[in-house]
């Protein structure tokens, strides 16, 4: 039996679902596509930088499950640009959740799921007040599914 794989917070939209090699031919290049849960797992650890118990929580998932996403998402990167595949990023078990951010420490932290983060006036980690919200609804392209 084969349990439903439960949705990971994303927290932010692909400026671009599409990456094409540009000194291939357009027709007959290999397609890697990229779920956007594993997007999001390469966006908050090898990109932002975040430590995994911190990706994890911010997924809602655990951390092998993180290590598992990871692992996929690296190869399926490295064997595009690699091999010379284009890349897409879609589809997935996600579910698209906002996120406070701090541009001085990089930190994110979800919301609305945690409801005292939408008083946050300065970064909980850092305590600085340059911060944003990222999210669908503000900024980014819609998502196409
Ligand atoms: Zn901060």
């Amino acid at each position: 039996m084969v349990r439903p794989v439960k949705p990971r917070m994303v927290g932010f939209l692909p400026p671009v679902q599409c990456f094409q090699p540009g000194d291939a031919p357009a027709s007959g290049v290999e397609v890697v596509n990229l779920s956007l849960d594993e997007w999001e797992a390469v966006r908050l650890k090898d990109y932002l930088g975040l430590e995994q118990e911190e990706c994890a929580g911010l997924m809602g998932v655990a951390q092998s499950s993180l290590q598992r996403i990871l692992a996929t998402a690296r190869l399926k990167l490295a064997s595009a640009v690699v091999e010379g595949k284009a890349i897409t990023i879609r589809g997935g078990a996600y579910h698209i959740v906002g996120r406070g951010f701090c541009h001085e420490c990089r930190r994110e932290w979800p919301f609305p799921a945690d409801p005292g983060s939408q008083t946050h006036r300065r970064c909980p980690s850092c305590g600085a007040g340059n911060i944003g919200r990222r999210g669908p609804g503000r900024g980014g392209p819609p998502w196409r599914g």
